[in-house]
C-alpha cells in the first residue's frame, strides 16, 4: 500500500470542476452533504445525459428506422450515430457487429441463449470463473441444465485474482464457451483476459468478456484482445439506465439464431416462413431505447472527453488513499486486494455487521454498497455473508473519503 506521502498530485482530474456537472450530488443526504461511493452498482449522469434526453424528447421523439418524416429521420440519424460511436469506443471492427440491447445482462443472456443454444451440446463444458456477477452465472447455468452440458468454475486466489493453475487445468478440448469479466464488481480485480482469451482459442472456444464494471475506467480494444463477445451497461459509465451493447464478431452473429422475434428483426414474414433481417437489426427486435441509446452517445463523448487515462490515474489515487486512511482503522479487513485493480474496494469491520456499517454510514450521508453485491460464491469463497463496497468515480474526492474514515472511525468507537 503507497503511503499518502508517496501518493503523487494529480492534475490532469478536477473533481471538483467536474462535479458541477452533476446536480444530483449537490444535496444534502440525511443532513449531511452527500456522499456518493456507490458507483459500482450505477454511476451519476451528469448534465450532458441529462439534457441530451431532455431534448430528444421535447425535440424529435419519434420511432426509428421505419418512418420518412423529419422527426424519424433525426431521430434515427441519432441513433445510428450512437452505435458508431460505440463500434469506435471499443475498437469494433464493423459498425454492424454492436448490438444495442438493455445491458450485461441482456447480452450474456442473448449469447447463452443463441450462440449456446445452437453450438452446447450433452458433455460439452462452459467455462467461468469463481469471481463472476450472478449475470455472468446463471445464464450459463440455464444453458447447462438444458443440454446437459456441464459448468466449470475456475479457482480465485486468496488476494482475489483468477488462479491461473486452476483455469489451466480445467480449460480443456471440451470447453465451447469462456465467460469472463474485465473487472470484478466485488473485488475490483482487473482480469488478464487478453490472455485469457488466447488460451480459449487455443482449445477452440469462443470467449465473452463481461465489460460492465471496465468501460469507464479502462481502454477497451476488442481487436486487440480478439474476444468473440463484449459487454458494456451504459449505466456504468455515466449514461442512461436501461441500455447497453453486445459486441459480437460478425462472423458469429451472422451465423447465430434471433434471440426474440419481432419488428425490425425480419426481412419478409409470411405466416409460412419469415427471413431475418442482417446484423445488428436480426437482434433488436421491437422499438428500442431510442432515448437511451441516443443518451449513450453523450456519456461516451463525457468519458472520452476526459480521457481513460486520466480517469484511472485519478480513481487510483483515490482508491491508495482509501486504502491507506482505513487501513489506520481498528479491525479492517479489505476483501479484494489485487495488484491490478479499478476503483471498488470491499471490506468488512471485525465484529461490526456490514448492515450496521452501511445504516451508520448513510446516516452520514454516505451512499456505500452493502451485501453480496450479486457475487454470492465469492462471499462463499472467502466464508464470509457481505461486505461493505466503496466505489469510486471520477468525481469523487480525497475529502470525500476522509469524511467516511471519520464516519467509521465514528461507528467503530460506538459499537467497540
Ligand atoms: N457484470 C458485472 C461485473 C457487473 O458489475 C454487473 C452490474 N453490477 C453486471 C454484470 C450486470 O449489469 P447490468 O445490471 O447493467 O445488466
Amino acid at each position: 500500500m503507497n503511503s499518502t506521502k508517496e501518493i503523487s498530485t494529480l492534475k490532469s482530474i478536477d473533481p471538483y470542476k467536474i462535479r458541477s456537472d452533476f446536480p444530483i450530488l449537490d444535496q444534502k443526504i440525511n443532513g449531511h452533504q452527500l456522499v456518493y461511493f456507490d458507483n459500482a452498482a450505477t454511476m451519476q449522469k451528469p448534465n450532458q445525459v441529462i439534457n441530451k434526453l431532455n431534448q430528444y424528447y421535447s425535440k424529435f421523439n419519434a420511432n426509428i428506422h421505419r418512418g420518412i418524416h423529419t422527426l424519424a429521420e433525426k431521430a434515427t440519424t441519432a441513433f445510428e450515430e450512437s452505435r458508431v460511436a460505440l463500434k469506435e469506443f471499443i475498437n469494433a471492427p464493423k459498425v454492424e457487429e454492436v448490438i444495442f440491447t438493455r445491458g450485461t445482462t441482456e447480452s450474456i443472456n442473448l449469447v447463452a441463449a443463441t450462440f449456446g443454444r445452437t453450438n452446447i451440446k450433452s458433455g460439452d463444458e462452459v467455462l467461468i470463473t469463481g469471481m463472476e456477477h450472478h449475470s455472468n452465472i446463471v445464464p450459463w447455468q440455464l444453458l447447462c441444465e438444458e443440454k446437459q452440458a456441464i459448468l466449470k468454475v475456475a479457482k480465485i486466489t486468496d488476494v482475489g485474482e483468477i488462479d491461473m493453475d486452476s483455469f489451466d487445468s480445467l480449460l480443456t478440448e471440451k470447453t465451447k464457451i469462456v465467460a469472463v469479466n474485465y473487472a470484478s464488481n466485488t473485488l475490483g480485480t482487473i482480469n488478464p483476459v487478453k490472455e485469457l482469451t488466447k488460451k480459449a482459442h487455443d482449445v477452440g472456444a469462443i470467449i465473452l468478456i463481461d465489460g460492465a464494471q471496465s468501460a469507464a475506467h479502462i481502454n477497451i480494444d476488442v481487436q486487440d484482445l480478439d474476444c468473440d463477445f463484449f459487454t458494456i451497461s451504459a449505466h456504468k459509465m455515466y449514461g442512461p439506465t436501461g441500455v447497453g451493447i453486445l459486441f459480437g464478431k460478425s462472423m458469429l452473429l451472422e451465423a447465430m439464431p434471433p434471440y426474440q422475434g419481432g419488428g425490425e428483426m425480419i426481412k419478409d414474414v409470411t405466416f409460412e416462413k419469415t427471413t431475418y433481417n442482417d446484423i445488428p437489426y436480426k437482434f433488436e427486435a421491437g422499438t428500442p431505447n431510442i432515448a437511451d441509446v441516443i443518451g449513450f452517445k453523450t456519456a461516451i463523448d463525457f468519458v472520452k472527453n476526459l480521457g481513460k487515462d486520466n480517469i484511472a490515474e485519478h480513481e487510483d489515487d483515490l482508491l491508495q488513499y482509501a486504502n491507506h486512511s482505513w487501513s489506520q482503522i481498528n479491525g479492517y479487513q479489505p476483501i479484494g486486494t489485487a495488484e491490478n485493480k479499478v476503483s471498488v474496494q470491499s471490506f468488512n469491520i471485525e465484529g461490526i455487521h456490514h448492515f450496521d456499517l452501511g445504516t451508520m454510514l448513510d446516516a452520514r450521508g454516505i451512499a456505500v454498497r452493502t451485501g453480496h453485491h450479486c457475487t454470492q460464491p465469492i462471499m462463499d469463497g472467502y466464508g464470509i455473508e457481505g461486505t461493505v463496497r466503496a466505489s469510486f468515480a471520477v468525481y469523487n474526492t480525497r475529502q470525500e473519503i476522509d469524511c467516511m474514515t471519520e464516519a467509521l472511525e465514528r461507528v467503530v468507537k460506538i459499537m467497540r
